[in-house]
This record gives structure tokens, C-alpha cells and sequence, in this order.
């Protein structure tokens, strides 16, 4: 994920992308970059760091004169945060420059084939492969711009938002969509592109929202011409007039950025997804695991380090590594495997689970592992943080940037993750036929929309929220896969609400906190109907014996539950291992509400950091 800006117009265009930027840069700040054109030079300019590196650099660097530009904030995918990575790239004739928001699953053929053709590259990016892919056509083809960059599109596979001019033809900018957004705000003869509309809010209220698989040429300040990609056909202009103050957009319209990546969930499972997950053809390829096969075959354990909601997100991975690969794997908090002298075999392979990939005790643990002469795998969320480049290889999660301070999309992208790892290495050891590979497969491609089912629970949640806020104390179990989830809908609650929960394995509720249940105490169960769920009926029971209120997370159409429980949620069915990813929704979302109920600061709680990076 990452800011684009683009401008073409009768003013300035650099004032206009630098603050488009500056209200972009909460998509992405490993680099940032710009390019404009002033009627006789391409100037572009781009370094690793903020916005405010790139100004300080571009001031003194480049004249910041023309009115034809466009200027990109990077969240890297495809090689480190390093100034030649920066966008925007130029191709090698050094006519066409383009930015780009996403992902060119097949940059790698395609780049192979452009070499054969003479073609260089001097960035690790997709995004060169696909400017010069445009200037291939364009010249091969002899066709203008618009008709290049439609045909070269054609021949990519994955998702972008990209902005892209020739220097020289300096009277129009194309700019194309594919799962990754882009608006155009239409002025008076001047055009506004941009990843959302809170770059040129103050210049219209004009915009319009390219949808998937659209293109569109805007030229000569005044002309707009919008087509789908895939037919060529020609597409009606929908303009839309904006009512939203600049707060809101960058928000996505949503009130905090934790409810936002909330809803992101379905698309940042499919972006952990992407060119990865071959359903068809039976095949996960994650390049960081193909490389290393012989260390995960051969693999004594797995033992995973991690902190917080990741080291949630690790147990998880316990129950899917054991019950598929049959790997025995232990799940260590990394401040104590850190401090204790833990018992580390050279065929071990340590899996360091971390979203920011600079949390401090994760990163001493990897240290140690190392030391200690262990294969180190890193599953982390920004790319080029430290624990990625401390780490023998890795995965990322491409779960986009998160800013709430309280991990949403970032645990269940880990789980998504590591569920992979898990079927890729069952497959390989033979514990699982490619049939039964092919049905997990299947399963795994339809939680998105699962997900997305599940978030229309928010309703239901608003009301238990509304009836629980006042509690002291809440109990969370699950049992199985969902026993994690337990424990990380505890730590939601308490992080962002600030009320004492619990989380336990449901059984484990008679070895003490059924102690605690009394008819002021909500306990939160989940209980799907795949997974244990007689016995799950059977402690439901008990609580409500001990007059409990219950908040059963619930398959659709249960109905024993529903007897029991004083209020249900109800989430799509899937194969058990991968019931975490809808159960955890609701519980997000109660614990989202219930903070908000409380008037609490619920992306920036009291005392917490985003990344923590001391012990
Ligand atoms: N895949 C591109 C890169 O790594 C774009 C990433 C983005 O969306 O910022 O540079």
C-alpha cells in the first residue's frame, strides 16, 4: 500500500503533490518521490524516509517548476526501502516515468523477458518492470500512451493504482486500477489523481472514483476519457460531489483508523494471498520458504518467538503446524526465551512473528536463536524493517500499513500466513493428498469474502457493546484453534477499553476463574460448530448454572446456543483450522465499540506504542 498524487493543470504542481503526499503518508513512509516537468526537463527526485526528507532534498536538489507532475509515498513490497526503490521509476529511454500502488505478481517473467530484450533495471521493483513493459509496447506497437500502458496491462497479473506520463507528449497523464484505489478530482481545467480524495479537497469537490479495471486518459487540462481495460469499451464519467472534511477521508470515512483496518481485513487477507496461492494448480509458492525447503523439511521443531497479538497469532500457527505438518512446535514469549538459556537444537527452525519487524525482545530472541546456530524465519509486516533483515529469510504479510495501536488486520494477515507455511509443508512431507491440499486451498480463498460476512455482525456488536460497557471485568474462552482467539479478544478489550479480561481455554474454567462468574460477569464463548462444540455447550452450562451472562460467537444457524446464550453472534461456517479468522471479528469489533461507548482514545491508548522497540 502506498500514496499516489498526480496533477495536470494550468497551476503549479508541486505545492499540490508535496501536501497530497504529506496527507498520503499515512499509507506508506519508506520513501517518497517526485516527478515534474517543466515544459523542457524531467526532473525527478526521490529518497528513502518521509515526506520531509524528500522537501529538503528536493529544494535544494531539483527546480520545482511545471504543471505536469506526479509524486508517490512508498509501503514497500518488492525490495528494501532504499532510495533507487523509490518511485516514481523511469524507463530506460528515459521517457516514460510512472508510480505505482501495489503488487505485479508476474514482474519476474515479465523482467526476464524484457533483459532478452535489452532492457536493464536499476531498481528490485516491480514497478520498473512494468514502465518499461509500457515503453516496450509503445514502441513495438507504435501506439500512443493510453493504448501502450492498456495492452501492457493486460499482460500483468496482480494490483495496481498507477499514474504514468511521457515527457514527451507533456499533455496528458494515464493512470489504471486494479485493487488498489484511485480517484480523479476534475477542476476547472486541471485534473487531481490520487490514492484518495484528501490531496485536492481545497481545489474540488469534483472526483471521480475509478472502479476495478478501469483506465483513464486525462489530457490537455480539460479532457477525461475512462475505459475498461480488458474490451477497450469506453465508460460513462461518474463524477461524485465530495461532502467529506479531509479527516475523514484519510480515514477512509470510517471515525478511527482501528475500525478502517478492521473493514481492510477482507483485502489484506487477499493481498497475503496474492501470488502466492495457485488453487487451480495446487500450489503455495513463498519464495523465502522455497529457498530454504530442506530447513522446514528436516525441521526438529518450530519454535516461534513473538510478542502481544503475535505471539496470539503463534499459537494459532501451533495448532495448524501440528495438526498438518506434524511438526512439534513451541510458542515462546520472546522476553523470556530471551532471558532463559532456552534449549536450541541447529536443525530448529525459529519462526519470529512481528508486525512493525522492530520489537526489541523479538529481536534479541532472533539473536539468540542464531547464535545458538537455528534457521531464523521472519513473518513480518513492514518491509525492510530490522527483524526482515535479521532473519535467514522470511514472509511478508502485505497487510498494509497499520496504524491503530491495537493489531487487527495484522493478526489475522500472520494467521493467513502461517496457514500457508503449514499446508505448503504438509503437502511436501506428504501428510496431506493434493485433493484434500486442493479443498483447503479452496476453502482458504473464500474467507475474504467470509470476512466480510462477518463484519455485518458490527450491528449485533453495537448492542452487546452498548449493554457490557460498564463491566469491570470480562472472560473470554475457546477451545482449540480458538483458545488463542480467547486470549486475543482479552487483550483487545483490555488495551483499547481499558476493562480486566480474561482469556482461558474453556475447559480450564473449573481450575479457577469459574470462581469469578457471578450474574454481573459477561463471558464471551466461542463456540462454532466445528471444534469441540459439545464440550464448548457443555461449559456454557456451567456458566449459565452460575448465572453468567453469555456472549456466544456462534456458526450460522446455531441453534443449541442459542438457547443458552444471552446474546450470539453469528460468522460464516469454514474448515475449523481456519475458524480464527472470522471469530476474532467480532470480537474486534465489541472491543472497537465498547472503547468508543467509553469515549476512550482508541487508536492511541493510554501508555501503549505501536512498535514497541524496548524491552
Ligand atoms: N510494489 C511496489 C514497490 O514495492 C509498490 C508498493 C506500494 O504500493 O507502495 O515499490
Amino acid at each position: 500500500m502506498c500514496g499516489i498524487v498526480g496533477y495536470i493543470g494550468h497551476r503549479e504542481a508541486y505545492p499540490i503533490i508535496l501536501q497530497g503526499l504529506q496527507r498520503l503518508e499515512y499509507r506508506g513512509y519508506d520513501s517518497a518521490g517526485i516527478a515534474l516537468y517543466d515544459g523542457d526537463h524531467l526532473k525527478v527526485c526521490k529518497t528513502k524516509g518521509k515526506v520531509e526528507d524528500l522537501k529538503n532534498r528536493l529544494e535544494s536538489e531539483i527546480s520545482t517548476k511545471g504543471t505536469i507532475g506526479i509524486g508517490h509515498t512508498r509501503w514497500a513490497t518488492h525490495g528494501v526501502p532504499n532510495d533507487i526503490n523509490s518511485h516514481p521509476h523511469i524507463s530506460n529511454s528515459g521517457n516514460l516515468v510512472i508510480i505505482h500502488n501495489g503488487i505485479i505478481e508476474n514482474y519476474d517473467p515479465l523482467r526476464q523477458e524484457l533483459i532478452n530484450r535489452g532492457y536493464s533495471f536499476q531498481s528490485d521493483t516491480d514497478t520498473e518492470v512494468l514502465v518499461n513493459l509500457i515503453e516496450d509496447v509503445k514502441s513495438k506497437e507504435n501506439v500512443k500512451l493510453g493504448k501502450a500502458v492498456q495492452i501492457a496491462l493486460n499482460q500483468t497479473i496482480g494490483a495496481y493504482a498507477i499514474a504514468v506520463f511521457d515527457k514527451t507528449k507533456p499533455n496528458e497523464i494515464v493512470v489504471a486500477r486494479l485493487g488498489s484505489p484511485l480517484a480523479i478530482g476534475v477542476g476547472d481545467d486541471e485534473f487531481f489523481i490520487a490514492s484518495d480524495a484528501t490531496p485536492f479537497i481545497e481545489y474540488t469537490n469534483n472526483a471521480i472514483y475509478l472502479e476495478d479495471g478501469e483506465m483513464a486518459v486525462v489530457r490537455n487540462h480539460k479532457e477525461l476519457e475512462i475505459r475498461k481495460i480488458k474490451d477497450d469499451s469506453l465508460v460513462d464519467p461518474y463524477i461524485q460531489e465530495l461532502q467529506l472534511n479531509l479527516e475523514q477521508i484519510e480515514k477512509g470515512g470510517y471515525d478511527h483508523f482501528m475500525i478502517k483496518e478492521i473493514y481492510e481485513q477482507p483485502d489484506a487477507i487477499t493481498d497475503t494471498f496474492r501470488g502466492r496461492m495457485k488453487t487451480k494448480e495446487g500450489i503455495i509458492r513463498m519464495a523465502g520458504i522455497d529457498d530454504n525447503i530442506d530447513k522446514f523439511l528436516n525441521a526438529r521443531r518450530i519454535v516461534v518467538v513473538a510478542c502481544g497479538t503475535s505471539w496470539h497469532a503463534g499459537l494459532v500457527a501451533e495448532y495448524i503446524f501440528e495438526e498438518f505438518a506434524r511438526i512439534p512446535v513451541e510458542v515462546e514469549y520472546a522476553s523470556e526465551f530471551r532471558y532463559r538459556n532456552p534449549v536450541i537444537y541447529e536443525d530448529d527452525v525459529v519462526i519470529a512473528i512481528s508486525q512493525s519487524g522492530e520489537t526489541a525482545d523479538t529481536m534479541a530472541a532472533i539473536k539468540l536463536a542464531k547464535e545458538k546456530g537455528a534457521f531464523v524465519f521472519g513473518v513480518c509486516n513492514v518491509v525492510g524493517s530490522s527483524i526482515s533483515r535479521e532473519t535467514h529469510a522470511g514472509a511478508y504479510t502485505h497487510a498494509g500499513p497499520e496504524i491503530g495501536v491495537a493489531s487487527t488486520k495484522a493478526f489475522t494477515t500472520q494467521i493467513t500466513i502461517l496457514t500457508l507455511i503449514a499446508l505448503k509443508l504438509a503437502k511436501l512431507k506428504g501428510k496431506l493428498s493434493l485433493t484434500e491440499f486442493r479443498t483447503y486451498l479452496q476453502e482458504l480463498e473464500s474467507i475474504p469474502a467470509k470476512v466480510a460476512e462477518a463484519l455485518k455482525s458490527n450491528e449485533q456488536a453495537i448492542r452487546v457493546a452498548a449493554q457490557y460497557k460498564d463491566v469491570a471485568n470480562a472472560l473470554y474462552l475457546g477451545r482449540g484453534y480458538n483458545f488463542p482467539v480467547a486470549l486475543e479478544g482479552a487483550l483487545k478489550l483490555k488495551e483499547i477499553s481499558y476493562i480486566h479480561a480474561e482469556g482461558y481455554p474453556a475447559a480450564e474454567m473449573k481450575h479457577g476463574p469459574i470462581a469469578l462468574i457471578d450474574e454481573e460477569m459477561p463471558v464471551v464463548v466461542i463456540a462454532t460448530r466445528q471444534g469441540h462444540y459439545e464440550k464448548v455447550v457443555s461449559n456454557i452450562e456451567e456458566i449459565k448454572a452460575r448465572s453468567g451472562k453469555i456472549i456466544g460467537i456462534v456458526s450460522k444457524g446455531d441453534t443449541e446456543v442459542k438457547k443458552l446464550a444471552d446474546h450470539v453472534i453469528e460468522i460464516p461456517e469454514t474448515l475449523e483450522p481456519f475458524t480464527p479468522l472470522l471469530t476474532t471479528i467480532p470480537l474486534q469489533l465489541l472491543s472497537y465499540h465498547i472503547a468508543v461507548m467509553l469515549g476512550k482514545n482508541v487508536d492511541q491508548p493510554r501508555n501503549l506504542a505501536k512498535s514497541v522497540t524496548v524491552e
